[in-house]
């Protein structure tokens, strides 16, 4: 697939414009950064303008210095953690990005994992496999990074983040701190993170449970199996679209009956495996993709008269 015109050829912003003092001070907290990245390799959709600054912060300390630093300096920026949940604007973004990509620590004593915000999901539900903890089963699969599961309480086959989330490590900007699965307001695909921007997940404690190995692993690849049976993995996406807007309303069902399903705008289509995902069929721009989340909506108003909300973050 040819995902290159997406990242356009020219670069936008000028080398000279970038800070000296500031990258100085990045690559003295062993940060990795990258000028003019197209945002389009970081987020799974594929899609999306470049950043003036992209930085990969290579340890814990590098990282709460960097957004320290950037709030010194009044420098505009945002987190992100495997990018599975982000649909960004075509267009040249002057904000900062910072990756929590090498933040990725687990540790394991007496029942409760500690997990570091970049942990990929998928590898913090293997390790508590191996280490017959109980808890994760049906959330096996979940793409993205521990701190993007927090931030937006991300669920699935009737499970929720919030479920084994004891206390969160928080980052104010000046100080980290610790607070309680009850103060961070989790409800349905939200939390306090969505609401409160200058707040960093640094890490969390999860509660697992003493299980069977090989039961765990059973159940497991059975939920992953459903996954794949029904979601259209093999294709670049940002997972399912809308939220729900009541329990008994089925987003995907609402767009199938309106014969949507596999209906395309330019790159983007509707996945015909799944009603509920749009999907970049190689060469979409974000633009098409905002084209048919508004046709969507607006048919779903008319014929049902309910207003869907994105669950995907999008970057403007
Ligand atoms: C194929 C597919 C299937 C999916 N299935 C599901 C599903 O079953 N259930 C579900 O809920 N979601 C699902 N998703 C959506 C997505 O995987 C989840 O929301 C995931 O938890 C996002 O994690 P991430 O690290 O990729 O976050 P990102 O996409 O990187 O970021 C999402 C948001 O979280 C913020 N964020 C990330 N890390 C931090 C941090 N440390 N501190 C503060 N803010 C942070 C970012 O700034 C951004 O606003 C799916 C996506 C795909 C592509």
């Amino acid at each position: 697939m040819d995902y290159t015109h997406n990242t356009h050829n020219s670069v936008p912003y000028d080398y000279e414009d970038i800070d000296r003092s500031l990258m100085e001070a990045l690559w003295d907290e062993g940060c990795d950064l990258f000028i003019n990245e197209p945002l389009s390799v970081h987020v799974n959709f594929r899609l999306g303008g470049r950043v003036k600054l992209f930085v990969i912060p290579n340890s814990l300390d590098g990282f709460l210095n960097t957004l320290r630093l950037l709030r010194e300096r009044n420098i505009e920026y945002r987190i992100i953690g495997r990018g599975t949940n982000i649909l960004p604007s075509d267009d040249h973004k002057s904000y900062t990005v910072v990756s929590t990509e090498r933040i990725d620590k687990v540790e394991y004593s007496n029942g409760y994992v500690y997990s570091t915000a970049g942990v990929p999901f998928k590898k913090f539900c293997l390790i508590a496999m191996e280490n017959g903890l109980s808890g994760m089963e049906r959330a096996y699969g979940l793409p993205g990074s521990v701190g993007g599961a927090i931030y937006m309480n991300a669920g699935c086959y009737g499970w929720e983040t919030s479920e084994n989330i004891i206390e969160i490590d928080v980052f104010d900007g000046r100080k980290v701190f610790t607070i309680s699965n009850f103060e961070a307001q989790f409800a349905y695909r939200t939390s306090l993170f969505k609401k409160e921007r200058n707040l960093t997940i640094v890490g969390a404690r999860f509660r697992l449970f003493q299980g069977d190995k090989e039961q765990i692993r059973t159940l497991m690849l059975d939920t992953m199996k459903k996954r794949y049976e029904k979601q259209p993995l093999e294709y670049p996406s940002a997972g399912s679209v809308f939220k729900r807007p009541r329990p008994d309303f089925y987003v995907g069902t609402a767009i199938e009956s309106l014969g949507l399903k596999g209906y395309s705008i330019g790159g983007a289509q509707v996945s015909e495996r799944h009603a509920g995902f749009i999907i970049n069929k190689g060469n979409a721009k974000a633009s098409d993709v905002f084209e048919l989340i508004d046709l969507i909506k607006s048919k779903v108003r008319q014929t049902y008269q309910v207003d869907l909300e994105t669950e995907i973050e999008i970057w403007k």
